[in-house]
């Protein structure tokens, strides 16, 4: 499957480059989680110096191939953009990607000597990369503790469509070179299984579990769970041969799921089946037009019931919805209108309702949904653990991930030194 965006060519960049006002205040990086000096890359994209644009942007976020390719500029900061008050936002993630397709990383790293303590990150993904990042910056030695492929969603499960994975893995490949002391392959489920080896751990986990709907027959043949088929389609295992498709939920997930079904099988139909309408799609903006051209079609206000089918699926009972009273979520909630089931076959579902914590880390204080509870400094209820990303902030995105990775790096470097003072 090939990759669907294009690259700026370097007449494109510098023509949108030089629509930047280089706003003083520059709301857009104020609306980047990771602050990225936005003015400045923009910049250096001007007078072609791409190599000292994607150092400022690699300071500040350290994945930065990978959120060139899938950062949802529109919720960010495309969203706070002053241009679109003359005519349109500056396409600012294309640009930072555009500077990512021409440069490579500086082989020779000024990093000062690892000669501080080691500081365990439980979690490979985005959250416990960045925190890594800027732990080893600051001469600590941070050791992940990762049973998969590091990295995380963006390297195990994000679709090839939207991010190759030689670029994500260079990526990973690179931070894991430079600034990790050690990883381990191990799967930590409570503080007990560290030794005394640590006197900081980040817990960045994020949310391994998957919902599963509360109707019968999920365990059918042909009834996969979302995840099961993103990373099968990242190390190129299509999933089953199908005439017509159904995908449960209205997420991000959902939708990428649909579209990746949609494009190894062409011929066939990929239905999004939601509860809500189509305003309330949680999916990014982008992420709904991309199924949309590829062809996707949308069952809204529909609440499955039940599952069909012997051995094999043969389809979905739902039920016609009308949307009630706002709830916690915010959103209108879907009413189920009386007696008006109707049936939906289909040879092939995908449940994507969402993610939930596991149940690891007794030692430490959770909400009601099984995230971890934290201080404004990302501080748990135990003295010298900290938490962030999904496990913390419920599904989020990979570039707040990184944003309190390196807020958590800070912490943990602050509790160091004082631990050292006391
Ligand atoms: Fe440029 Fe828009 Fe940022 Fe202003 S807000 S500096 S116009 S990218």
């Amino acid at each position: 499957m090939e990759e669907i965006e294009k690259t700026f060519s370097k007449e494109q960049a510098i023509v949108e480059a030089k629509r930047c006002l280089y706003c003083y205040d520059a709301p857009c990086q104020a609306a980047c989680p990771a602050n990225v000096p936005i003015p400045e890359f923009i910049q250096s994209i001007r007078t072609d110096n791409l190599k000292g644009a994607q150092e400022i942007i690699r300071e500040a976020n350290p994945l930065i191939e990978i959120c060139g390719r899938v950062c949802p500029e529109e919720s960010f900061c495309q969203s706070a953009c002053t241009r679109a008050k003359v005519d349109t936002p500056i396409r600012i993630r294309e640009l930072h990607r555009y500077i990512t397709d021409n440069t490579n990383p500086s082989e020779n790293l000024e990093l000062k000597p690892a000669t501080k303590e080691k500081v365990a990150i439980i979690g490979g993904g985005p959250a416990g990369l960045a925190c890594a990042v800027e732990l080893r910056r600051q001469g600590y030695k941070p050791v992940i503790f990762e049973k998969k492929q590091l990295g995380g969603i963006p390297v195990n499960e994000i679709s090839k469509i939207r991010l190759p994975e030689n670029i994500s893995q260079k990526e990973v490949k690179f931070i894991h070179h430079n600034f990790i002391y050690q990883t381990k392959d191990i799967k930590i489920t409570s503080l007990k299984e560290l030794n005394e080896d640590f006197k900081a751990v980040f817990i960045a986990t994020g949310l391994p579990d998957e919902l599963n709907l509360n109707i019968p027959n999920t365990t059918l043949k042909g009834v996969y769970q979302a995840r099961e088929i993103l990373k099968k389609a990242k190390v190129g295992i299509k999933p089953q041969i199908f005439k017509r498709a159904g995908v449960i939920g209205g997420g991000n997930v959902a939708l990428e799921v649909a579209s990746v079904l949609k494009r190894e099988y062409p011929n066939s139909d990929v239905e999004v089946i939601y509860r809500r309408s189509e305003k309330e799609l949680k999916a990014f903006k982008k992420e709904i037009e991309e199924a949309i051209d590829s062809g996707v079609t949308f069952q809204f206000l529909a609440i499955p019931k039940e599952i069909k089918g012997k051995e094999r699926v043969e389809g979905v009972v739902v039920t016609r919805a009308h949307l009630g009273e706002k709830d916690a979520s915010g959103r209108r909630h879907p009413e189920p209108i009386p007696h008006s089931d109707f049936f939906i076959p289909l040879d092939l579902i995908v449940i994507a309702i969402g993610q939930k914590a596991s149940n690891f880390f007794p030692e430490i204080e959770k909400d009601e949904r099984g995230l971890i509870k934290v201080n404004d400094d990302m501080s748990t209820n135990v003295k010298g653990v900290f938490a962030g990303g999904d496990i913390v902030k419920g599904p989020s995105t990979i570039v707040e991930s990184v944003a309190q990775g390196k807020k958590a790096a800070e912490s943990i470097v602050k509790y160091m030194e004082g631990e050292k003072n006391v």
